[in-house]
């Protein structure tokens, strides 16, 4: 026998300091609640330690998101975490990352990057030694800790400064073989977020820095989430950061001349602000709505050129979708504005000064006439009429589009709702191949770049995800399918004589039976027992005690229902053993083909 029974965790012994104060500085239930229960530790600001029954969840977690890799034919590998900074020179994205690429240097000077994410490696990896058409399609995967110095790293496991990351590379000889894998790949992300208990959503996106073109992102859906996703009942749905929707701003139209259909549009017209110097102010000033004005945004791009964007004035700009010529685009303080003749609070197309380039969104191309700034101090100007008293030099998508504007694909106001991105799945198309020269061998003979794809999957990120999806304010109430263990036994008298062999016989039972059994067999109350439980969030929860007993019961509790039932003691094995298959088989799935 040996002296621990290692199918039975031992909370006496577990490694387990629950707290009971809520940390002070953790905002957001999932870092409250994994600080608490005992699954993670802070080590430095987005950095974290995982204790023994975090690691059992993570693990789980890790495992599920590798079967349902593996169903589609990725193959696990394990790349290192440090890269040489040639690579990322190679590639162009040791600048396009800047400061948020964590590198040190040898002490031979060499410079090297700890990894955010992998298409470098990989790419070169494979470059000399994977030649023909003939070994196509390949993809491959790893789950390994992935690091990037974030701006704000927050919010526990969902923002963090090191993470665990699988992230997989797919190589192509055709593009219908890319989108095949792809598919896949979101097919396999679907599975992954249905086995992990989320609900979930998979919106269209924008490719951020590691692009490519075609992408989707997978959503856990939480108020708290960082992404403002919009979505339509004819099943659209994308991230407001990169959706188009159809905005439709309204005419100020004091004189009525659009229902009058006159068809003259008067002509531009100062009306008096005095110190209505914001788009609410002047909403409020003339009773309208802020989407019957239109606001101007001044500012610099990358250049150095001065610009002008005009926007529907209830929107605010959509910094991922500026063009090129307005990348890095910073608003003027008051100070840039002065030296350049903008008056703020004041600016509108109407006499701008020369050396200014101007923008509009393409929602105004549709708005017969404008109520903008006059460029003078305490005065707009109604009636301000394109082509007629000013023009646009571009035209451009550049508003952020929110609930009510209209969908892009069936014209319904579009509804919102907010997402923790927990993966993203990428055609690269030929980006890294070409910049870091990974050629193949084609059916003809010629040196072909592969054509590639890339999917995150936040393993770290997705295990806090839950947590945020699935608690309440005793804790956390894990999905049996990640759970640190599955049943939690509760002995709820230690020295008593019925209730401590009772206890340790269900668990050996019911551990025998191959369920994950958690045995609470510390010297405390019962009722610190209750709550460590609920905590910690163990879906099935048998309290084990002396006047259950007598009668011949024991206690079933479901943490997700909080229902209590009472079960013979003598068919509780059995009831528990068909209880924990069930639940099982929910989060299972069928397999692929
Ligand atoms: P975000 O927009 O949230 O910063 P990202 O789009 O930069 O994420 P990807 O490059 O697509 O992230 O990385 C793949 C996955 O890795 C993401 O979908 C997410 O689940 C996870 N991830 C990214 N950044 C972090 C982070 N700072 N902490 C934890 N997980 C992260
Ligand atoms: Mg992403």
């Amino acid at each position: 026998m040996p002296l621990i029974d290692t199918r039975i965790i031992r909370l006496s012994r577990l490694y387990a300091p629950t707290l009971r104060e809520d940390p002070v500085d953790a905002e957001l239930a999932s870092h409250r609640l994994l600080l608490r229960a005992a699954m993670i530790r802070k080590v430095a600001s987005g950095v974290y330690s995982f204790l023994p029954l975090g690691m059992r969840a993570l693990r789980k977690l890790e495992q599920i998101v590798r079967e349902e890799q593996d169903a589609i034919g990725a193959q696990e590998m394990l790349m290192s975490i440090i890269q040489p900074a040639e690579l990322w020179y190679e590639s162009g994205r040791w600048e396009v990352y800047g400061p948020e690429l964590m590198h040190f240097k040898d002490r031979h000077e060499h410079s090297f990057a700890l990894s955010p994410t992998q298409e470098e490696l990989i790419t070169v990896l494979v470059r000399d030694e994977l030649r023909s058409y003939r070994e196509l399609p390949q993809s491959l995967y790893h789950i390994q800790w992935k690091y990037r110095d974030e701006i704000r790293p927050r919010f526990g496991l969902l923002r963090a400064r090191e993470f665990l990351m699988k992230d997989a590379y797919s190589f192509h000889a055709s593009h219908a073989s890319l989108q095949q894998h792809y598919d896949d790949q979101a097919r396999s992300y679907g599975r992954i977020c249905e086995r992990l208990g989320l609900t979930w959503r998979a919106v269209e996106a924008d490719s951020g820095q590691i692009g490519g073109k075609v992408t989707r992102e997978f959503m856990a859906l939480a108020p708290a989430g960082e992404a403002r996703i919009l979505y339509c009942s004819c099943g659209f749905a994308a991230n407001a950061e990169a959706a188009s929707a159809r905005i439709v701003p309204q005419p100020y139209d004091p004189d009525g001349v659009l229902e009058t259909g006159c068809g003259t549009i008067p002509a531009a017209r100062r009306l008096s602000t005095p110190d209505v110097g914001t788009i609410a102010a002047l909403a409020r000033f003339l009773q309208i709505e802020e989407r019957a004005t239109v606001k101007a945004l001044a500012g610099r791009a990358a250049d150095g050129q001065p610009s002008v964007v005009f926007l529907p004035g209830s929107h605010e700009l959509a910094v991922l979708k500026l063009p090129d010529d307005l990348a890095e685009f910073e608003p003027l303080d008051d100070e840039g504005l002065a030296r350049v003749g903008l008056i703020k609070g004041f600016i509108g197309p109407v006499g701008l000064p020369k050396e200014l380039r101007i923008y509009a969104d393409r929602s105004l191309e549709a708005l017969p006439f404008w109520l903008v700034g006059a460029n003078e101090p305490n005065y707009h100007l109604a009636y301000a009429t394109p082509g007629r008293d000013f023009t646009i030099e571009r035209w451009i998508d550049v508003a952020a589009p929110q609930t009510g504007d209209l969908c892009p694909l069936c014209s319904q106001p579009l509804e919102g709702q907010r997402g923790i991105e927990v993966g993203q799945v990428f055609q690269l198309g030929t980006k890294y191949s070409e910049s870091l020269a990974a050629t193949y061998m084609d059916e003809d003979g010629n040196e072909q770049p592969f054509i590639m794809g890339s999917y995150g999957w936040g393993v770290s990120r997705s295990l806090a995800a839950i947590v945020e999806q699935h608690h309440d304010d005793a804790g956390i109430i894990w999905p049996l399918s990640v759970a640190p263990a599955e049943v939690a036994v509760l002995m709820l008298a230690v020295h008593d004589d019925l209730v401590q062999p009772a206890a340790e016989q269900l668990a050996k039972q019911l551990a025998e039976r191959g369920i994950e059994v958690v045995l609470d067999d510390r010297d405390v109350r019962a009722g610190v027992k209750f709550n460590d439980a609920d905590l910690i969030g163990w879906p099935y929860q048998v309290l084990v005690g002396r006047r259950g007993l007598e009668a011949g019961q024991i206690e079933l509790k479901e943490r997700a229902s909080g229902i209590r039932t009472a079960i013979d003691q003598t068919t509780a094995v059995d009831t528990l053993t068909k209880r924990v298959r069930e639940e099982r088989r929910r989060y299972l799935l069928q397999p692929l083909d």
